[in-house]
C-alpha cells in the first residue's frame, strides 16, 4: 500500500465542546490507484484527507490516534521538517478552489515555475520552460504567451487546470483532491475529472478523490470509502457499489443521483440532516435517517463487517448488510 489510514481519530475543540470530526477511519490508496472518498458535508472526508497532508496540526483540531502511514512510515512520527520535505515532493493537493490556493500577485508561470527552483534546484530560465510545458500537459492553450499571465485572468476551468499542473509538476507518489470541480460547470467538471484521471494513469500515482457527488467518480474511481459522520461506513469497488450497495446509506446517496430517465420525476434526498458531531447518536449513526433501522441499531455500534459471499473486498458498517445488498 502507498498510503494506510489506520484507525484514524480528529477531534476539534471548540466553545461548545469536543468535535469528533474522525472517529477511527481506516483507508487503503496503493499505487495507481483512485480511491474516491464520499460523504455529506461534515462527514470527516476533507478532514481526513488534512490529516494525511500534515495541515492539520494546528489547534483547534487535534489527532488524537490512529496511524498514516506512507510508503511504510508513519507520517504521525516525522519531525516537522522531515514531513514538509514528505507533502512538498511526495504528495500534494488540489482543493476546490484555485483563486484562493493560487497566489494573485505572481504569474502562473512564475508559481509553477517556484517549483522546480525551490525543490530541483533549477534556473530560473529552465523553471520557465518546465511551467509551459506542465501547462501544455493539462492543455491549457497558447500556454508559451499564457504563462505569463495572472491567476484572474484565467477562466475557472483553466485554474484548476493549473492547480493540477502544480500538483503534479513534481511527479508526487500521492495527489488528494478535494472536491477539485465542485465549484466549475457541469461540463467544465467533466473534462476536468476527464483530465485528472488521464494524468492519474499516465504517472501511475495513487489518487484520493474527495467528493460529495457519487456521480462524478464511477467513470474514475477503482474503490469508493463512504463515509459518515466520521466514520467509514462502507468500502468496495466501484462496480459492486452501484450494482449493489451494502449500507443504506450508500443506497440513499445512489438513489439521489439525477438520471436521465427519471426526467421530470422528484429526485429522491435522504431524510434528515447528518448528525451533530459534537453529540453522535449512540448504536450506528444513521440509524435517526435509516429506513432499515431497528432497536438494535440505537444500542450497539456496528462494526465494520466483512461482506462476504462476494469474491471482492468489501465491507459494511450496517447490521443488516445482507438485506441492504439483497433489498
Ligand atoms: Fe441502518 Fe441499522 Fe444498518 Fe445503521 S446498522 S445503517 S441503522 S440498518
Ligand atoms: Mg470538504
Amino acid at each position: 500500500m502507498l498510503l494506510e489510514v489506520r484507525d484514524l481519530h480528529v477531534e476539534f475543540r471548540t466553545r461548545d465542546g469536543v468535535a469528533k470530526a474522525v472517529n477511527g477511519v481506516d483507508y487503503g490508496v496503493a499505487a495507481g490507484e483512485t480511491l474516491a472518498v464520499l460523504g455529506e458535508s461534515g462527514s470527516g472526508k476533507s478532514v481526513t484527507a488534512q490529516a494525511v497532508m500534515g495541515i492539520l496540526d494546528q489547534p483547534p483540531g487535534r489527532i488524537t490516534g490512529g496511524e498514516i502511514l506512507f510508503q511504510g512510515r508513519d507520517l504521525l512520527r516525522l519531525k516537522e521538517e522531515e514531513r514538509r520535505r514528505v507533502r512538498g515532493a511526495e504528495m500534494a493537493m488540489i482543493f476546490q478552489d484555485a483563486l484562493s490556493s493560487l497566489n494573485p500577485v505572481l504569474s502562473v508561470g512564475e508559481q509553477l515555475g517556484e517549483m522546480f527552483v525551490v525543490h530541483r534546484g533549477m534556473s530560473r530560465k529552465d523553471a520557465r520552460a518546465k511551467a509551459v510545458e506542465l501547462m501544455d500537459r493539462v492543455r491549457i492553450p497558447a500556454a508559451e504567451e499564457r504563462v505569463r499571465q495572472y491567476p484572474h485572468q484565467f477562466s475557472g476551468g483553466m485554474r484548476q487546470r493549473i492547480m493540477i499542473a502544480m500538483a503534479l509538476a513534481l511527479e508526487p507518489a500521492l495527489v488528494i483532491a478535494d472536491e477539485p470541480t465542485t465549484a466549475l460547470d457541469v461540463t467544465v467538471q467533466a473534462q476536468v475529472m476527464d483530465l485528472l484521471a488521464e494524468l492519474q494513469r499516465e504517472y501511475r500515482m495513487g489518487l484520493v478523490l474527495i467528493t460529495h457527488d457519487l456521480g462524478v467518480v464511477a467513470d474514475v474511481a477503482d474503490r469508493i470509502a463512504v463515509m459518515y459522520a466520521g466514520r467509514i461506513v462502507e468500502s468496495a469497488p466501484v462496480h459492486d457499489i452501484y450494482k449493489a450497495p451494502a449500507h443504506p446509506y450508500t443506497r440513499g446517496l445512489l438513489d439521489s443521483i439525477p438520471r436521465l430517465d427519471q426526467k421530470g420525476q422528484e429526485l429522491y434526498a435522504i431524510e434528515g440532516l447528518p448528525p451533530n458531531l459534537m453529540d453522535i447518536p449512540p448504536g450506528c449513526a444513521f440509524h435517526p435517517r435509516c429506513p432499515l433501522a431497528q432497536d438494535l441499531c440505537r444500542t450497539d455500534e456496528p462494526p465494520l463487517y466483512e461482506v462476504t459471499g462476494t469474491d471482492t473486498n468489501r465491507r459494511s458498517a450496517c447490521h443488516f448488510w445482507r438485506e441492504c445488498l439483497h433489498g
